[in-house]
């Protein structure tokens, strides 16, 4: 009685795992993920729509299930993450084990602040609000630990990305909305006093998770290759371009499109030391000229040669991205242009230059619409976008 009469239609999966910090076992619930393919990603990996493979599931929303949780000691992290918090970083278990019960458990504000986050969690009926909650305490934990927050940040990023990416959710979905985000309101007016640090919004918090890839990038030692380092560069390029900051944006990719090509270099090179050596392996010439310096076995050859294609896959992609960002943030600014200049109608060409660049307007677009020099030689007129 009250069983699944089709038990191959539950969509949850079950896990059980011991917390990584109190080591009490709890079992965590998932949705399956061969039931749905997330699709229609936006330049921050934002997935705009869900696809689901089998009927009925609708109602599912995929991202409540990302954290996972202790309801013992509270220890929250994403569903990858939780087993082994420290994979990403440099410090021990042991280290991040102390350091979590001294500056979480131990600390009378802190717990009251996670006590206080977590109440009523219960996974088997998650809804945004303890999804969103959960996320909170995820960085809240890995902001207080001081390795994670200031060097092997990656996870903490990624934290933040996925937390601008619900309130992106409670804003664009109506149902959502009505539900919820007068609860939301209230949470983060209640927690600002205490946490000021809080990404309030989905701009805070997209700057926060670019912020703490940036620290990454520069500071950890877990970024040890040129894959790893240009995949973060993207990232932060991609956080970038979501947030209109079209210059830097294009600046972190020409860095990163720099980068694939010396990494491509590389490959070349050392695919032509592979042909030489296999060259004098199957001469008749003296042994002693048959020594090709090669430091790399053709194993790792062909894994560098497979990272090089993939890396120019997404250069490509990063490409078009930014391309369709910067076509976009070029119409919003001409909008705002001609909108300020018809409510000016009587200022001097000097005065509305300043209201313009006071309104935050690209010089290179105020050049257009006012200029100050007579045009001489055609210059593009995105000369920093061209490259
Ligand atoms: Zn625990």
């Amino acid at each position: 009685m009250g069983k699944d009469k089709n038990p191959k239609l539950n969509p949850f999966g079950k896990s059980t795992l011991p917390c990584p910090i109190c080591e009490i076992e709890t079992v965590h619930i998932y949705i399956k993920p061969r039931l749905f393919v997330e699709r229609d990603k936006d330049v921050d990996y934002y997935p705009r729509s869900v696809r689901w493979l089998k009927e009925g599931l609708g109602n599912l929303h995929p991202r409540f299930y990302y954290i996972r949780y202790c309801p013992k000691c509270f220890f929250a992290a994403g569903d990858e993450i939780f087993k082994n918090p420290v994979e990403s970083s440099t410090i021990s278990l042991e280290k991040f084990r102390k350091l979590y019960i001294s500056s979480c458990l131990k600390d009378p504000k802190i717990l009251k602040i996670m006590q206080f986050l977590a109440k009523g969690i219960d996974m088997k009926s998650i809804d945004f609000y303890q999804c969103f909650r959960l996320h909170l305490l995820a960085i809240l934990q890995l902001q207080l630990c001081e390795p994670i927050a200031t060097r092997d940040a990656t996870d903490l990023g990624r934290y933040c990305l996925r937390l601008a990416w619900l309130y992106r959710d409670v804003n664009s979905d109506s149902n959502l909305r009505k539900q919820f985000s007068q609860r939301i309101n209230n949470l983060l007016k209640s927690l600002k006093t205490v946490w000021p640090e809080l990404p309030i919004n989905e701009k805070k918090s997209l700057i926060m998770a670019r912020d703490y890839y940036q620290v990454t990038l520069s500071n950890s030692y877990k970024v040890d290759t040129e894959v790893s380092e240009i995949n973060l560069l993207y990232l932060i390029a991609r956080i970038n371009l979501k947030l209109g900051n079209i210059k830097e944006g294009h600046e972190v990719i020409a860095l990163a499109k720099e980068k694939v090509r010396s990494f491509q270099a590389k490959i070349k090179e050392y695919m032509s030391l592979q042909a030489q050596k296999e060259r004098a392996a199957n001469s008749k010439v003296e042994q002693h000229q048959k020594q090709v310096n090669l430091d790399k076995t053709d194993e790792e050859i062909a894994e560098m040669a497979q990272a090089g294609r993939k890396l120019k896959t997404l250069a490509d992609e990063m490409q078009t991205n930014f391309e369709d960002c910067k076509d976009k943030w070029q119409q919003r600014q001409f909008a705002i242009c001609k909108k300020i200049i018809k409510s000016n109608s009587n200022a001097s060409p000097e005065q509305l230059r300043e209201i313009l660049l006071n309104k935050d307007i690209d010089e290179a677009v105020v050049e257009k619409f006012c200029p100050v020099t007579p045009k001489k030689e055609k210059k593009g007129l995105f000369g920093f976008l061209n490259r």
